[in-house]
């Protein structure tokens, strides 16, 4: 068999990978992004599925990179609009926090400036009236609440946006395909792919290790990496419960008895709440990363500390899915975990004409822009490409603003009920006409085999968003497990089992 020869070998599918991936293939270059189990089934959907400026790294005066991130989030709304959207923030502000309150007004007039004419609302303090409204927020000692935006997505499906995306620009996208071992070539590498036991070797001028926390494995294949830095591995976890009644409009910005900022974030329309996140250090296969009964107690606590429910305080028994990711950060041991910079780095080296790329840490928030970092160290190395374009081009499905999609979605199949539509709609923006036209082609596609779902959106799953499992569709492609019973759940199940 002929080996197949690329440019540019992106060695991961999350948000980093997806992001490298589309830049280059935008600037002309021949890639190929081989991820080993499904796109986004790492950190980048185990994130706190926040699109924001990060005001907590005001405090550790990260100021260009809260600049940069409010930035990127003015871009993703407009090129995103399907899958970020505008989420009040409160912050709770109680008599022995007056320290916070000082630090916190500081902040928020530093974010309102740098995130100015970016169309969402000024931060500000609420009334009494509306602080009195606030459910279940503890009011002894509560001096005053603030508010500003930020924004709230869908990790996984922001990650798939920008795959497919690089797809349409050219790029040979695969998922279940891992690299298992790396050859330094004169002028670039000889790569090994597995693909569920099939073996396949290609060649790659460059490439760009984007296997977040795995990068130090993957560099381990071969003695052409970038000299490494150091690297903390960083799990941070998620609690979800049943959104209690009186349901909570607004998220929350809290802080624990340390000072270490804890959100609470109203999910699926106001359906759940998910509470996160932990920082801990990590050992052992990122694969494994699972939020520890420790970690369930410290962070019902925190709720708990500002919340009172009629029923009494949270607890283990109100959890009704927990998820953890594992940062990669270049950070030295003695920092603690909440201390390390956010900020990407990259480590490079040349191999002949090619060379390899490694990236540290980074945000699904400013994914663009650090792309554009990992650009710009290929052209560094070598690399024949053009100048950066993807600032404001809008991503896969993004091109219709959030009232056009509901519009189109009221117009929609009227076989198919209300709420499903707009699912789609906010789920997959102007791609809601694909979904439609297979129902009109077909009426078997408008089906449902489970509540909600239909053929249509599970042969669109399967056929263009390259989903191979049930659990593909059902947390990432979609957030149905969370709201589907079981039966539905197996339903889906048998399907992929039947059918790919
Ligand atoms: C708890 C937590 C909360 C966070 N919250 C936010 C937030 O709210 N907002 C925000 O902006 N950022 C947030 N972040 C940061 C953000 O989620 C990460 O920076 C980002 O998802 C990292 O993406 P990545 O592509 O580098 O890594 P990953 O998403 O981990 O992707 C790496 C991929 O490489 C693949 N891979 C590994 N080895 C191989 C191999 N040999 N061959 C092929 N593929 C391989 C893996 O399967 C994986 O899919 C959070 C992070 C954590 C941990």
């Amino acid at each position: 068999m002929l080996t197949q020869s690329f440019d540019l070998l992106v060695i991961g599918g999350g948000i980093h990978g997806a992001a490298v991936a589309r830049d280059a293939a935008g600037r002309g270059l021949k890639v190929m992004l081989a991820e080993k189990g499904d796109y986004a089934s790492a950190t980048s959907s185990a994130s706190s599925k926040l699109i924001h400026g990060g005001l907590r790294y005001l405090e550790h005066l990260e100021l260009s990179l809260v600049r940069e991130s409010l930035s990127e989030r003015a871009g993703l709304l407009k090129t995103a609009p399907h899958l970020v959207v505008p989420q009040r923030f409160l912050l709770p502000i109680y008599g022995w926090q007056k320290r916070r309150a000082l630090l916190l007004r500081a902040g928020l007039a530093i974010y309102d400036v740098l995130s100015f004419g970016d169309g969402l609302p000024a931060s500000g303090r609420l009334d009494d009236d509306d602080i009195a409204q606030l459910p279940m927020l503890r009011q002894e000692e509560l001096t005053s609440v603030l508010h500003y935006y930020d924004c709230t997505t869908d990790d996984a499906r922001l990650t798939l946006s920008v795959i497919l995306d690089a797809r349409a620009r050219g790029a040979d996208i695969l998922n279940r395909r891992a690299v298992t071992s790396i050859a330094p070539l004169a002028n670039g590498y000889g790569v090994d792919l597995d693909e569920r036991g099939d073996k396949r070797r290609v060649e790659a001028r460059f490439i760009v290790n984007a296997s977040g926390p795995w990068i130090a494995s993957v560099d381990a294949m071969t003695t052409a990496a970038p000299p490494p830095r150091p690297l903390r591995l960083v799990r941070g976890s998620h609690i979800v419960l049943k959104m209690p009644a009186p349901p909570h409009e607004d998220a929350y910005t809290l802080q624990d008895e340390e000072e270490r900022v804890v959100f609470v974030i109203p999910w699926l329309n106001e359906r759940f709440l998910i509470i996160g996140t932990t920082e801990v250090r990590h050992q052992g296969d990122p694969a494994r990363a699972k939020c520890s009964a420790g970690e369930e107690a410290y962070l019902l606590q925190a709720y708990n500390r500002y919340f009172a429910g009629a029923r009494g305080p949270a607890t283990v028994r109100d959890i009704v899915f927990t998820w953890s990711g594992v940062r990669a950060l270049e950070g030295d041991a003695a920092t603690r975990p909440s201390r390390i910079t956010r900020k990407p780095a990259l480590a490079e080296i040349a191999n002949g004409t090619g060379g390899f790329v490694t990236l540290y840490g980074g945000k699904l928030t400013t994914h663009r822009a650090f792309a554009e970092e990992v650009l710009a160290s290929l052209r560094k190395l070598g690399a024949d490409i053009g100048g950066p374009w993807t600032k404001d081009v809008p991503l896969h499905g993004g091109t219709l603003p959030r009232h056009e999609l509901l519009a189109r979605a009221e117009q929609g199949p009227a076989s198919l009920p209300l709420d499903v539509r707009r699912r789609w709609a906010l789920t997959y923006g102007d791609q809601i006409e694909a979904l439609f036209g297979r129902i009109a082609c077909d009426q078997a596609a408008g089906v449902e085999i489970a509540p909600g779902v239909t053929n249509a959106e599970l042969e669109h799953a399967v056929e263009i968003e390259d989903a191979m499992t049930a659990e593909d569709f059902l947390l990432r492609r979609t957030k149905l497990y969370l709201t589907l019973d079981e039966t539905g759940r197996d339903t889906v199940g048998r399907w992929f089992t039947t059918a790919v």
